[in-house]
């Protein structure tokens, strides 16, 4: 009766453990608790020897049958645990469609891309194509074309990078005005965007930097035309309330040469810091494209007449969003360019 009990008790332990085993591990560790080689069941139907022989065969049988029990319930535990262990991975591996997306960082417009790019927008409405030439150019281009004569003055104007007497990085975009004149008839109508390179840096001066330089060449055309284009693009550049204002002045490639002012964005013209209280602000060279260079393109200056203009981006991003140092510009401070975040159209 005793080993009876001790069997049961036993058999109990292993069915509560085979219930309660959380995962298959565990399971594990209850079947080899009690059926494996040294387990109590085992060990219940080793201690049979020191029972009486007729007692033996008996107790065997419930050893076995309770052996049997126990590993029913395993087995039959094993297969819950795998539907539960299964049904765990589906949850975990599951993915929610419905979730929004991981957010990536964005990248923004450059600044000088945003200006350019409305540089671009406001003239090409205006008819004009867009022009591009080589930033490795030949003195020819550079200065000869432009009325720049070796030993003139003029070349003191430029800090010009040289790689050697006849070859060397652009100092305006200018070049491009003549390569497209060498080529094509008049009428022309180009704006020529790019970057040039002068020896030159301080908080308003970078070695590279980019200009617009626009040409057109056509009948008739008078300094009128150059004011009344010139007027428009600062409109449209910086507000319908902006006033233009031409100085005279002095360009190698032009004969009359202005300097053009814009009333002050900032003060609208009242005076303040940056327009060091005048309330201007100088944005642009122009002037009627000289005769001699029309000549040297192979234009007869009696037939057709032309202006020209130039710009700085840099310049008139700096004005156009309140950057007091141009190196900001190509620092590449993400802090700095995230400040531009969504402004800025297509090209
Ligand atoms: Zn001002």
């Amino acid at each position: 009766m005793e080993f009876r009990q001790r069997v049961d008790e036993v058999k109990q332990e292993a069915l509560e453990a085979c219930q309660g085993a959380p995962d298959s591990q565990a399971l594990e560790q209850v079947r080899v608790k009690y059926l494996g080689k040294k387990g109590s069941l085992t060990g219940l139907l080793r201690g049979l020897g020191q029972l009486d022989p007729e007692e033996r065969p008996n107790a065997g049988k419930l050893v076995n049958e309770a052996k049997a029990e126990v590993e029913s319930a395993i087995k039959h535990r094993q297969q819950e645990l795998a539907v539960m262990e299964q049904q765990r991975q589906l949850e975990a591996e599951t993915i929610d469609i419905s979730l929004p997306g991981r957010p990536r960082p964005q990248g923004t417009m450059h600044p000088v891309t945003i200006v350019l790019n409305e540089i671009k927008r406001i003239f090409v409405g205006m008819g004009y194509s867009v022009a591009e030439g080589p930033e490795v150019e030949t003195d020819y281009y550079n200065f000869e074309a432009l009325n720049i004569p070796k030993d003139h003055p003029a070349r003191d104007m430029q800090d010009t990078f040289f790689f050697n007497d006849n070859l060397l990085l652009r100092s305006q975009t200018s070049p491009v005005q003549i390569r497209t004149m060498e080529v094509q008839k008049p009428p022309v109508r180009i704006i020529a965007p790019g970057k040039v390179y002068r020896s030159d840096s301080d908080v308003t001066h970078s070695p590279m930097f980019h200009q617009v330089e626009g040409l057109l060449v056509d009948d008739h055309v008078t300094f009128a035309d150059l004011k009344g284009t010139l007027q428009y693009f600062a409109e449209q550049m910086f507000g319908s309330h902006t006033k233009t204002r031409f100085r005279s002045s002095y360009f190698p490639f032009t004969e009359p040469s202005a300097e053009v002012d814009v009333s002050c964005i900032m003060c609208s013209g009242q005076g303040c810091r940056i327009c060091s209280f005048t309330g201007w602000l100088e944005i642009l060279g122009s002037g009627m494209v000289d005769p001699r260079v029309l000549r040297m393109v192979g234009y007869d200056p009696d037939e057709v007449s032309g202006f020209a203009f130039g710009m700085g981006v840099e310049r008139i991003a700096m004005l156009k969003y309140g950057i007091n140092d141009i190196r900001l510009l190509f620092d590449n401070d993400v802090r700095f360019l995230r400040q531009f975040e969504g402004q800025g159209g297509c090209c």
